[in-house]
């Protein structure tokens, strides 16, 4: 099969990244007889230093017309680069917000995973790692508190900041099949996520995720108030397989989640629409520090590339090849600087992207 992919390397590490998984990719191509084409399109700063702005309609056309995306990261330095101290609508950021709202992408879905051989990364005690754990973080993406409207006005004489959560019927149910769907692959049990002792928000959530629950009568579902799943998290984090949450609780609770995994250079993210299409990026970001050194770990990327031959192309023989290639390399003992430990074979950026193509 022939795949049109558009490929936005974006800032800092971005385009050393883009360009082991796009490696990856030939080497699956290769291997199973399919031809994945590029086409590479502008983003966040590299975009601003050439149009003036983020993204452009041309950009988020020619993101529509292909069959997904592959995306670096976008940004620079916080606090010191030259797209700082432009207006909000034209940061580097701006456009992944753009395209997730241009592209109708509402759906977040991080995993968590701890591989054994990085354990040793992983902050939480032997004792609660236990058996390791495996979940997914499904996080809506284009509602809540980040798109409600907000203002800034004086009251009584008081600068008085409002931010608005908005969610409807519709937004809730959509990102909750997807959430069943995806438990119904796994270990089917859901763990919904919100605040439904205060938020009325929230208790819509409730009411909706048990409507969409009554059709997958296969999976379990339990709610969980936020703060108690920030602890939950930290405490017994093998108990979860897929938590399916709002914007804003599901941007802290995955950032945790990640950390917990010891490396956030190894996970990867994919954003769905209704239907197959999808936007896949490592959970980091652009890494400025470390742009051009050779030093960033490619392998969240990779396995976003992985999530890409699952999720949009139904490729699930080839999706496996390459995660069961980046396992063997990490059981060989190679390590980028990110995760280096003691006995490791330290590589860099490109060498890593060579080595697991090698083993595909
Ligand atoms: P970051 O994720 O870029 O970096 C945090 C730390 O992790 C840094 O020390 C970095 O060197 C390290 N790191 C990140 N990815 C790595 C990798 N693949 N290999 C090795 N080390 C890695 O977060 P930040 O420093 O807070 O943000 C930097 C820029 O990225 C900012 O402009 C921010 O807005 C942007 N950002 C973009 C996205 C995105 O494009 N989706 C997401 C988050 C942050």
């Amino acid at each position: 099969m022939k795949y049109e992919i558009a490929v936005i390397p974006g800032d800092g590490i971005g385009p050393e990244i883009v360009k082991e998984a796009c490696g990856v990719l030939d080497r699956v191509g290769e291997v199973f007889g399919h031809s994945f084409h590029y086409t590479e399109v502008l983003m966040g700063g590299a975009s601003i230093d050439v149009h003036g702005v983020p993204l452009t309609d041309e950009a988020l056309e020619t993101a529509r017309r292909s069959d997904s995306v592959l995306l670096g990261a976008v940004g620079g330095n916080v606090g010191n680069s030259r797209w700082y101290d432009a207006a909000p609508h034209l940061r580097p950021e701006a456009g992944l917000l753009a395209i997730r709202k241009g592209l109708g992408l509402f759906a977040n879905i991080r995993p968590a995973y701890l591989y054994r051989e990085l354990s040793s990364a992983c902050p939480l005690k032997e004792s609660i790692i236990g058996d390791g754990f495996d979940m997914v973080i499904l996080r809506e993406l284009t509602g809540g508190l980040y798109f409600g409207e907000r203002y800034t006005k004086e009251v009584d004489g008081a600068l008085t900041a409002v931010d608005t959560l908005t969610y409807s019927e519709h937004e809730i149910r959509r990102i909750a099949v997807k959430a069943f769907e995806i438990a119904m692959k796994r270990k089917k049990h859901v763990t919904s996520v919100d605040k439904a002792n205060v938020l009325d928000s929230s208790r819509l959530w409730r009411k909706v995720v048990e409507e969409v629950a009554a059709g997958y009568p296969e999976v379990t579902l339990a709610h969980m108030l936020v703060d108690n799943c920030a602890m939950q998290l930290v405490m017994n984090p093998g108990q979860f397989d897929v938590i399916l949450t709002e914007n804003m609780f599901g941007d802290i609770l995955s950032d945790e989640a990640s950390m917990i995994t010891g490396s956030i250079g190894m996970l990867s993210s994919a954003s769905l629409n209704e239907g197959k299409f999808g936007l896949y990026e490592p959970s980091h970001g652009s890494a400025p520090d470390i742009a051009g050194k050779d030093l960033a770990n490619p392998i969240a990327t990779i396995l976003s590339a992985a999530m890409m031959l699952r999720y949009s192309f139904d490729l699930d023989r080839e999706a496996a090849a390459v995660e069961e290639a980046v396992q063997k390399v990490l059981s060989e003992g190679y390590r980028t600087p990110d995760i280096m430990a003691e006995g490791g074979i330290q590589v860099g950026t490109a060498q890593m992207g060579r080595l697991i193509c090698e083993r595909i």
